[in-house]
């Protein structure tokens, strides 16, 4: 059972190498950013309200992603372990799952970061935009992606970094590569998925 953490700035690569990992230690991915898009695209009251955020740029307030996030992690199967994408983004996320966690007397056993510098991703981003069209991926709306991770969410690195949980990969590479660092960056911690 392994529960973990994926954290870097929009365009690092995190969903790509989110699944392979997860398929790796055969536990569920879970994005909010895809849980949100699918109740976008289901026009849920959920998709309706959150597509307002994030078609500017924002984060869709901590109250509506807590609360979905604790609903998922209630599924079954989670139990067996996960690897969050997207989760969490600003200090109120990092308490509720904290929360969460105790309340189910587990705790996180890594945080891999995905580092990227800004040239790359706003690159990487705008030639998603050119082949997915997603609509929070034009030029205006990535800068302000950026700017709210590195308000919001670059901080919470050092407050992972404190309790000894992350692990830094460059997500400058292949995908093959990146993953393959970030596999050896886990096995190093002795996170290998075997049981
Ligand atoms: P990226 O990391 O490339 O920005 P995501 O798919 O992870 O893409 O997120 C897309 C959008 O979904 C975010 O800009 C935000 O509006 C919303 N979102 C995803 N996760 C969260 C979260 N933990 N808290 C608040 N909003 C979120």
């Amino acid at each position: 059972m392994t529960r973990l953490v994926i954290i870097g700035p929009p365009g690092a690569g995190k969903g790509t190498q989110a699944r392979g990992i997860a398929d790796r230690f055969g536990i569920p991915a879970i994005s909010t950013g895809d849980i949100f898009r699918e109740n976008v695209a289901n026009k849920t009251d959920l998709g309706l309200e959150a597509k307002r955020y994030m078609d500017a740029g924002q984060y869709v307030p901590d109250d509506l992603t807590n609360a979905l996030v604790r609903s998922r992690l209630g599924e079954p199967d989670a139990s067996r372990g996960f690897l969050l994408d997207g989760y969490p983004r600003t200090t109120d996320q990092v308490r509720e799952l904290d929360e969460i966690l105790a309340d189910n007397g587990v705790s996180l056993d890594a945080v891999i970061e995905l580092e990227a510098d800004q040239e790359v991703v706003i690159q990487r981003l705008l030639g998603r935009a050119a082949e997915q069209g997603r609509s929070d991926d034009t030029e205006d709306v990535i800068r302000t992606r950026l700017q709210v991770y590195a308000k919001q969410t670059a901080g919470l690195i050092d407050a992972y970094g404190e309790r000894g949980l992350i692990v830094a990969v460059n997500g400058i590479g292949s995908v093959a590569e990146v993953g393959e660092n970030i596999l050896a960056g886990l096995a190093a911690r002795g996170l290998t998925g075997e049981v």
